[in-house]
Formats: structure tokens, C-alpha cells, sequence
């Protein structure tokens, strides 16, 4: 079906260019002169037509005493003919319109046939120039410099940067070196900007698509363009391939769209055909990690993860200070304050917002962009098409609680658990959070075990209905409760750790104990959950350390 969609479309088009051929062939050269029916008549009685072709096309084409082509209405009326023929003008008859269309839509089902055979074969010239288009090959002027992301994701990119430069080195050691990594996260965040980045920190060409570019256009063409791509950078000796919004070609495979499938499997061969010394990485990035094929994340393709997630604080003065280096700031103005009232922004967003302020100042002239210019910046950028969500206060407060109470009772009850980062800045794995480890070697738990899990679980809700009431509490806590539930239903079910045997008010039982529990505990920690909760307001963001540091 969507095969001959794309086929469909050449056809059309070249129906369309049959079509304009006709047009301009029947003009021949000049464009004719439109006669009306009685002018016609008129010039036939005066001896000013030469002769006339008719058919049982729209007009009549008439070749006057001077050379020159006419057109008539055709009048589809029987007598014409005889009376021109007895004013002694030359009269020809003809099926206008059939044949030519008929030699040229042979010749254009002939391309058709011709370009479909060759497509089997892989991609025909035409698709082949096609694909030479572009990509960008030179090495990008940007480095790590200009991009400001979290710690731990720079880290992974500069791991890439010494592949990037020494893949002989690795390959000696037998070490297996990247050769897909996929980026991802919300928009906005420098995915692109950091691909574009590595190849410049480790003077690589770079060569660059967006998947978008693949799916518009025929059959074969994407495919055809990525082989492109990989042969470019094999020329080069090494380089980034990146293939920005991947999900366009890497979808889920839905009832087979041809173009993207045959792009896709392009795109795994060409990867599973370069050895680990080649110098190539290939770099892949999407908004939508949850939407992609399988295939695509499977070992020795894109089997190396970075999270691009949303700045926190700390994050978004640094992003603020990059684009800050070329404006005239006003020297008091303080950037910190502009990151604590930007919760929530992409490193887009902050870009655009301090562009909209220097445009701001220069329209007024000033000297420095001044604090009122971030102000009304702030204001625009706010009430704009791809307007940053706004986490009010109470929403911060509210979310602070929540993660404050599920680091709390999993360090009280769970201390074999390791809790390694505190967020109120959701991921794209979903809500804010937080994330812990516990050993993967345990198979039994206890029964105490396994109520400390439901408390940790539910504790965020405990928490905010503690602090800000039965009312107030939020539906972010969706997540916590499936999974409550599930530990509190086999306990029930599997483990026989119910007090009734009834299987589902067993499970109401537990959940209630767990959260008297969650509660309890909570209010008996009442200092330590400010604390933290504190914390987190002020910082977004707490590491392993500082949860350590203020749960000693
Ligand atoms: P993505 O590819 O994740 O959607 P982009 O890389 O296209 O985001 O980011 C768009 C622009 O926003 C960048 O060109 C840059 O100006 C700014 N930007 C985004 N994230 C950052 C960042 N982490 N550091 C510096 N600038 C950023
Ligand atoms: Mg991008
Ligand atoms: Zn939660």
C-alpha cells in the first residue's frame, strides 16, 4: 500500500510533466492567437486562413495567411468542415490529443519499469546523485565549550572523543569501541549540539542527517543515502555519522512502511560492516527513546545510551554563562537568579530567552542587556508558541516533599540500597524522581523486606499528604502506586503473606499498613524530610554524596 504510494507519486508526476510537455508542444514555439467563432468566420470569408485542423478536441487550430496559429472554439457542430472546404481553405481531420499522450505515456511507463528493476538491483544513478546531495563533511567549529550538560554525560562524550581519535589503541587491547550511541531526551536539550560538538572536539568530520530527510521522498533514496553516508566516511578515515531524529526512519516496524523499513536495514548493515578500527562512530539521536525499534538498540548498534535530560540548576547557569560570552550583560546582573527562575527550561529555551533579551536591549539602544530586558524576555518567551512549562512554587514544593519522602524511607528502611541521585527535574523515563540500586543478587526477601519496598514506594505520596494535606496531593504518583500494588498483590497471591486468604483484600491490607508505615516514619524524621526536602528546593538536584552527607 505505502509501496505504491511512493510509486504513485512518480507516476504523477510524470503524467503531470507528459501534460506540460503537450501544453508547450502544442503551442509550437509562439503561443496562438484565441479567435472567437465569428472572428473566425469573418477571417475565413476574407481569405485570411490558410488552413484548419479540427478533431474532437476543445478547439479548432487554424494556420493563418501569415504563418501565424489560431485558435477557435470547437462548435461540434456537422457543417464546418463543408463550408470551409467551399471557401477553399485546406482542411485537416485528426484525433487531436490521442496519439501524442499515448507515445508519451509509453515512454514514461517505460522510465517507471525501468527505474523499478533497477531499485531491486540497489539504487539506479538517478538515486544515487540523489543521495550525494549533501552532508555536511567538515569538521564543526564548535567543542565541549560551547555545550553545557550534566557531568556525567560529558564524561561519556569525551570516552568517545579518544575512540574517535586513537581507535587503534582500543582495538589493540581487544577493547570493544562504541559503535552506535544513541542520544536522548526532551527537545531543546543539545543533542544535536553535542554530536556536532564531539566531531569538533576531536577534529572529526562530521557527517550529519536528520532522519526527516529520509521518509519524504522516493523509495530507495534513504537507504540509497545512507550507504552515501558510510562511504563518505570511510573515504574520510573515520568521522561522526549522525542521524539526527532517528525515530523517523526507526520506528517501531508498523505493518511494514517500505521506505523507512529498507532505510532501517541500510542503516544495521552498514553498521554491523565496519570493523572497530575503522574510526567511525555513529551517533543517533531522538526525543522518543520508548518509540524505536528494537533492532536498532541491539548489541553492536546502537548499544550505547546517553540521557540528555532537562538542565537543573547548576546545569542552567551553566548553559546561561555559554550564551552569556558574546552579550554585553550589564556587570551586576546576576545569571544565577535567572536559573533558579527557569525550572523546567531547555538549553533552547535559555538560549532564545537571553536572545530575546539583547534584542530587547538593542532595541532600546542601551549599552548592556540590564535586568529589566531579562524580565520582559521572561514574560515573552513565557506566553510564546513553544513556551516552557512553568513549575510554580507550591508545584516545586509539592514534588521537593514527594522525592524528599521516597530518599528518606529507602535509606531508613532499605539501607542496602543504594540511592544515587534526587531530582525534582522529570526525566524521560518519566516523573521526577529518584533512583536507587539494590543489589541484584538478593532472589529472597522477607516479608519486613518486602513492606520496606511498598513504603519506599508510596512514601512520596505519605509525604505530601503529611505536609500539604489529603487534598492537595498530586496525580504524580501513578507510577508509585502500580508498582505498590504489584509487590502488595504477590505477597498476597504468591508468597501467601496475607492474614485472610482473600487475595484482594489482603492486598488493600498491606497497602494500608505500608502507608500508616511510610507515614509514621516520616513524621518521626519530620527534620531530616525539611532538610531534604530544603535541599532540594535550593539545589533540584542532589548527587549520592549529599544524600549521604544529610541521612548520615
Ligand atoms: P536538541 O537536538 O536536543 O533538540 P539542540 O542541540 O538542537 O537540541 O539545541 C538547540 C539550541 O539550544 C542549541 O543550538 C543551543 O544554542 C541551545 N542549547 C540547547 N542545549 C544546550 C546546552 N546543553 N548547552 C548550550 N546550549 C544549548
Ligand atoms: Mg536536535
Ligand atoms: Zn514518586
Amino acid at each position: 500500500m505505502s509501496k505504491w504510494k511512493n510509486w504513485k507519486g512518480i507516476f504523477v508526476f510524470f503524467m503531470v510533466a507528459t501534460l506540460v510537455v503537450l501544453c508547450l508542444a502544442d503551442g509550437a514555439g509562439s503561443s496562438p492567437r484565441m479567435l472567437s467563432y465569428p472572428e473566425f468566420w469573418q477571417m475565413a470569408e476574407t481569405g485570411e486562413i490558410q488552413s484548419v485542423r479540427m478533431g474532437d478536441g476543445e478547439n479548432w487550430h487554424a494556420v493563418l495567411s501569415d504563418g501565424q496559429m489560431a485558435l477557435t472554439p470547437n462548435p461540434r457542430a456537422l457543417d464546418g468542415k463543408e463550408r470551409l472546404l467551399a471557401m477553399n481553405v485546406q482542411v485537416t481531420e485528426q484525433q487531436e490529443s490521442a496519439v501524442p499522450p499515448l507515445v508519451f505515456m509509453g515512454l514514461m511507463l517505460g522510465i517507471f519499469f525501468i527505474m523499478m528493476r533497477s531499485r531491486s538491483k540497489g539504487a539506479s544513478m538517478g538515486l544515487q546523485k540523489y543521495a550525494a546531495v549533501q552532508a555536511d563533511e567538515r569538521v564543526p567549529e564548535i567543542t565541549f565549550n560551547d555545550v553545557a550538560v550534566a557531568g556525567e554525560t560529558l564524561q561519556s562524550m569525551r570516552d568517545l572523543v579518544d575512540f574517535l581519535q586513537k581507535p587503534d589503541h582500543f582495538s589493540r587491547y581487544g577493547a570493544r569501541v562504541p559503535k552506535g550511541v544513541m542520544l536522548y531526551g526532551p527537545p531543546g536539550t543539545g543533542k544535536t549540539l553535542l554530536a556536532k560538538a564531539l566531531a569538533g572536539e576531536a577534529k572529526a568530520p562530521f557527517f550529519a542527517m536528520s532522519g526527516a530527510d529520509f521518509v519524504q521522498v522516493y523509495v530507495g533514496v534513504g537507504a540509497s543515502r545512507i550507504r552515501e553516508l558510510f562511504k563518505k566516511a570511510r573515504k574520510a578515515g573515520g568521522g561522526v555519522i549522525f542521524i539526527d531524529e532517528i525515530d523517523a526512519i526507526g520506528k517501531k516496524r508498523d505493518n511494514g512502511n517500505d521506505e523507512r523499513e529498507q532505510t532501517l536495514n541500510a542503516l544495521l548493515t552498514e553498521m554491523s560492516g565496519f570493523s572497530d578500527s575503522s574510526g567511525i562512530i555513529v551517533l543517533a539521536a531522538t526525543n522518543r527513546l520508548d518509540t524505536l525499534d528494537a533492532a536498532l538498540l541491539r548489541e553492536g548498534r546502537f548499544d550505547r545510551r546517553i540521557e540528555v535530560g532537562l538542565p537543573d540548576l547548576e546545569e542552567r547557569l551553566k548553559i546561561l554563562q555559554v550564551h552569556a560570552r558574546k552579550k554585553p550583560l550589564a556587570p551586576h546582573l546576576s545569571l544565577e537568579d535567572t536559573a533558579r527562575q527557569t525550572t523546567l527550561f531547555s538549553g533552547a529555551q535559555l538560549e532564545t530567552l537571553l536572545n530575546e533579551a539583547a534584542i530587547r536591549a538593542a532595541r532600546r539602544g542601551g549599552e548592556h542587556i540590564e535586568e529589566q530586558d531579562l524580565k520582559n524576555a521572561f514574560c515573552a518567551v513565557t506566553v510564546g508558541e513553544e513556551r516552557p512549562r512553568i513549575m510554580t512554587e507550591q508545584e516545586k514544593r509539592i514534588t521537593a516533599y514527594h522525592e524528599a519522602g521516597h530518599a528518606l524511607i529507602t535509606r531508613l528502611m532499605i539501607p542496602e540500597a543504594k540511592i544515587t541521585r534526587v531530582t525534582i527535574i522529570p526525566s524521560s523515563r518519566g516523573a521526577a524522581g529518584y533512583s536507587m540500586s539494590i543489589q541484584p543478587d538478593k532472589m529472597l526477601h522477607t516479608r519486613k523486606e518486602l513492606m520496606a519496598m511498598i513504603c519506599a514506594a508510596l512514601a512520596g505520596r505519605a509525604a505530601e499528604e503529611m505536609i500539604f494535606g489529603p487534598d492537595q496531593v498530586t496525580s504524580g504518583a501513578a507510577g508509585d502506586w502500580k508498582k505498590a500494588r504489584e509487590i502488595a498483590l504477590a505477597m498476597a497471591d504468591e508468597f501467601g503473606m496475607g492474614e485472610t486468604g482473600d487475595k484482594e483484600k489482603d492486598q488493600r491490607q498491606i497497602l494500608v499498613k505500608a502507608m500508616e508505615m511510610a507515614k509514621e516514619c516520616l513524621l518521626h524524621h519530620r527534620e531530616l524530610l525539611d532538610q531534604l526536602a530544603g535541599q532540594l528546593l535550593i539545589r533540584e538536584t542532589l548527587e549520592e554524596e549529599d544524600i549521604q552527607a544529610l541521612i548520615a
